[in-house]
């Protein structure tokens, strides 16, 4: 049958022929009952810090961390001094923005050249170096988990530019006994291109033993590297992670009309 129109009657009884046995089928809950999720107000651009979050370098001072009057502060940008800063606050599951430059001219190679690295809960880094055209271990380069993993695909701006990290960070937790009961888990965008996909941490990253894990409390705190290279640092915060909470108050069921039938697990 020809049809002019796009309301055909032909087309709406074989849509409803189809619809019927999902409508029929009653509708899935879960019989979680859920919290409001707080509201957040994100920045202008999602560069820029949400409503919720901590602002630990926001261009004036490096006040929020330890050692920071040991590195530079010049024009809103923070430049690696003498040795590692280290936040005051303590942090556990998060989302952490930071934007770096590596330096201009580019000095030295390999992992001489714009080396530093963030550090979360103080142990686990994510490498921080000049990887713009600058070979070295794939493990060592910008965006590894150091000496774990390499990431996905180099992302690198040249020397100069600004490059963002978004690293999206899973605590390891530990039993009471001090033994792990689960590890850390590591998601980083690297100027926009997602480089590391819910990468399972083997422990700490360090230069002269393999990674292993010791017990720690449940925060910990972030820390930027002194590898020696003036690297820039600006636009820095991090945001708590808390999930969504509910709680199972019945078993999952179907509701048809006034009909609620349970569903075998
Ligand atoms: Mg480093």
């Amino acid at each position: 049958m020809y049809c002019s129109q796009s309301i055909c009657p032909v087309y709406l009884s074989l849509l409803f022929s189809l619809l019927a046995p999902v409508v029929r089928a009653g509708e899935y809950l879960s019989g979680i009952r859920w919290q409001e999720p707080p509201v957040v107000s994100p920045g202008e651009t999602n560069a820029q810090p949400p409503s919720d979050a901590i602002v630990l370098f926001g261009g004036d001072d490096l006040s929020q961390w330890q050692n920071g009057d040991r590195w530079t502060v010049r024009d809103g940008v923070a430049i690696v001094g003498k040795g590692q800063i280290v936040t005051k606050q303590e942090f556990g599951d998060c989302q952490l923005h930071i934007e770096w430059s590596a330096p201009v001219p580019p000095k030295g190679k390999g992992q001489g050249r714009g080396n530093s690295g963030v550090f979360l809960m103080g142990r686990y880094e994510v490498q921080v170096l000049d990887s713009y055209e600058n070979p070295t271990y794939f493990d060592g380069q910008a965006g590894a988990i150091y000496k774990q993993t390499p990431p996905a695909v180099n992302a690198m701006r040249p020397p100069g530019q600004w490059n963002t990290y978004d690293i999206f960070w899973t605590a390891p937790r530990f039993n009471e006994d001090r033994s792990l009961a689960s590890p850390a888990y590591v998601t980083v965008v690297h100027n926009g291109v997602l480089v590391l996909n819910h990468f399972e941490l083997q422990g700490d990253t360090p230069f002269t033993r393999p990674p292993r894990y010791d017990y720690h409390g449940p925060k910990g705190p972030i820390a930027l590297q002194d590898h020696g290279d003036p690297v820039q640092f600006r636009n820095i915060w991090v945001r708590e992670f808390k999930p969504a909470v509910g709680s199972q108050e019945r078993p999952p069921y179907i509701r048809d009309g006034d009909k609620e039938t349970p569903i075998e697990q």
